[in-house]
């Protein structure tokens, strides 16, 4: 059990990436604050399958874009599970919208989220396991997609990207203080947000035949590599993206 005893709060956790985080997580002896924003149901599964694991787990709505939604889910997490070790930031939304459309509003709201909302989120964290003399980890979840250039993603793929620098600058900041940075960028996973691929004929076949491995990847696995971040097996890591893609780039 790679993460008997640590307290991980997981933004995001109700659906998809957040809950194989969450699985993972509670597999390894973590015991799991699941953050949710809308869909109280699901987060509530996501809790269930954790405590099936004989962990604890909270339900915590909130929106990572408001700070304090953030101060407040911090606290929670806190007071009721104890000291958190472990911040994964993986709530995020994506848009697919050509540039030349996109509004004001489209580049805030989704960048508000997906990279804003991590970095408040670290710092919130940060602030109060620092004040308290504590050690953690962060984890970011980025996405290939800073890596790539796929129609549409003007907003969305400098999110990912920038998650990249976060952690590299993050990490310079905060190691000193004994908390580890680091950053997984996903590949296709088959989740609520990648339903179009599934829609749109052809582009599932498309997608899989530029990825080595033939396949879409699991929650899970991209949970595993997250639980090795978050673990004292990377003690020595920081700073660093890796990128769980089957092999996307490998073609
Ligand atoms: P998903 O199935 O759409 O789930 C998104 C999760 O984020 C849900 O739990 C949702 O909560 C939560 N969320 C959205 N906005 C939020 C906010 N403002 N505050 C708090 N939580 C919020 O997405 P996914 O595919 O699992 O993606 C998870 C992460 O992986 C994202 O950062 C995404 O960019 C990244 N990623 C995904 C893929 C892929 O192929 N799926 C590939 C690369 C990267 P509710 O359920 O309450 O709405």
């Amino acid at each position: 059990m790679k993460l008997k005893g640590k307290i991980a709060l997981v933004t995001g956790a109700s659906r998809g990436i957040g809950r194989g985080i969450a699985e993972v997580f509670a597999e390894e002896g973590a015991d799991v604050a699941v953050n949710y924003v809308a869909n109280a149901k699901e987060a509530e599964e996501t809790a269930r399958l954790v405590r099936a694991q004989g962990r604890r787990a909270i339900v915590i709505q909130g929106d990572v874009a408001k700070r304090a939604d953030v101060e407040a889910m911090m606290e929670k997490t806190w007071a009721e599970l104890g000291p958190v070790d472990v911040l994964v930031n993986n709530a995020g939304i994506e848009t697919i919208i050509p540039f030349l459309e996109l509004t004001d509003d489209q580049w805030t709201r989704l960048t508000d989220i997906n990279l804003r909302g991590a970095w408040l989120c670290s710092q919130v964290f940060c602030r109060k396991a620092i004040a308290a003399g504590r050690k953690g980890s962060i984890i970011q979840i980025g996405s290939i997609q800073a890596a790539k250039v796929l129609p549409g993603r003007t907003h969305y793929a400098p999110t990912k990207l920038g998650l990249e620098a976060l952690t590299r600058n993050m990490s310079a900041e905060v190691t000193p203080s004994g908390i580890r940075v680091n950053c997984v960028h996903p590949g296709y996973i088959e989740t609520d947000m990648t339903t179009w691929i599934r829609d749109v004929p052809g582009a599932r076949d498309m997608v899989l035949s530029q990825i080595s491995m033939g396949r879409s990847g699991e929650c899970r696995e991209i949970g595993k590599v997250t639980a090795f971040f978050a673990s004292e097996e990377a003690s020595y890591v920081t700073g660093q993206s890796i990128h769980v893609d089957g092999g996307w780039e490998g073609k």
